[in-house]
């Protein structure tokens, strides 16, 4: 009788690990936390943060602008539903508010950028924030952690591994970091002064020592004047700006036209505001870095 109960006990204390592990393991589709991200690239962060805890989902697709963005019924839907939104925050959204009413979503709001050192930029005479803070990648470990922070107010059970999960990202971050810094290091100074379609790399700039001169403002709302135009055009060949870089958000006939009246190369195309297709050069955050790093390093080392 005795040795029988003790095999009972030793029996469902089997059956509570083998439970316990299993919800370790991985968490059924119906119980994840739904999260809304507005782009891609936030998208991919917080994916890589909730890990199978969350279901992403983003309401600017790959490839698509943020800027110029125009939502439809079915986001409105899809963030109704959701628990947690992530969007970037300094005015990047400018879509946002509207979509927040239309859809009465309730949950948690995590602002991405919060703690970044905001840039400002003078733009006809006029004092702007630069949104565009991810192409910092030392930014880009604040936005993981807000990320983190968030999902942790969201889903309490989940601290652990959103907690690791974090942690492997911003190592991860560190890594890329120090790859940027060491290719871009081997370029000439006089080389590190390009033309894009819009400022989106004023970020990216400050922290990689690299000039980024654009004929579209830091939004993709405004086309340049003819003046604007004309300015740059004299700009690129006075200082022999060797090249100019398209980018995967933007209309590519601008930057050609500059090219051919100056003479500066084509050197490829940067993501800027948004990562490429899963099969793409840019799928991830960190992607995206190493394909504009080489980008920029194949184009201005020749
Ligand atoms: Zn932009």
């Amino acid at each position: 009788m005795r040795s029988q109960s003790k095999m009972l006990r030793i029996f469902v204390v089997f059956l509570i690990v083998g439970f316990t592990a299993l919800c370790g393991k991985s968490v059924d589709a119906a119980d994840k936390i739904e999260v809304v991200t507005t782009f891609s690239i936030l998208g991919d962060l917080a994916r890589e943060v909730g890990g199978d805890r969350v279901a992403v989902t983003t309401i600017v697709a790959p490839n698509g602008d943020a800027h110029t963005f125009h939502p439809t019924p079915a986001d409105a839907r899809r963030l109704g539903n959701a628990k947690v939104l992530v969007i970037n925050g300094l005015g990047l959204e400018g879509w946002m508010a509207r979509l927040q009413e239309a859809s009465g979503f309730r949950g948690i709001v995590i602002t991405a950028s919060k703690g970044v050192k905001p840039l400002e930029m003078l733009e006809h005479a006029q004092k702007l924030t630069d949104p565009h803070a991810w192409q910092n990648l030392q930014n880009g470990k604040l936005y993981v952690a807000n990320i983190r922070d968030g999902l942790i107010a969201a889903d309490p059970d989940g601290k652990a591994t959103f907690t690791a999960n974090a942690a492997n990202l911003a190592t991860e971050i560190d890594k890329v970091d120090a790859e940027v810094r060491d290719s871009i290091g081997k370029l000439p100074p006089e080389r590190r002064k390009i033309i894009t379609t819009h400022d989106a790399f004023g970020y990216f700039g400050a922290a990689y020592g690299f000039e980024f001169i654009a004929p579209e403002g830091i939004s993709t709302e405004s086309e340049p004047s003819a003046k604007d135009l004309a300015r740059i055009i004299r700009q690129i060949k006075a200082e022999r700006i060797p090249a100019v870089f398209l980018e995967n958000v933007t209309d590519p006939r601008l930057l050609k036209q500059i090219a051919s009246e100056t003479g500066a190369v084509i050197g490829g195309t940067l993501f800027s505001d948004s990562l490429s297709n899963p099969d793409g050069p840019a799928p991830t955050y960190l992607d995206m870095f190493r394909s504009n790093v080489r980008t920029l390093t194949t184009a201005l080392s020749k």
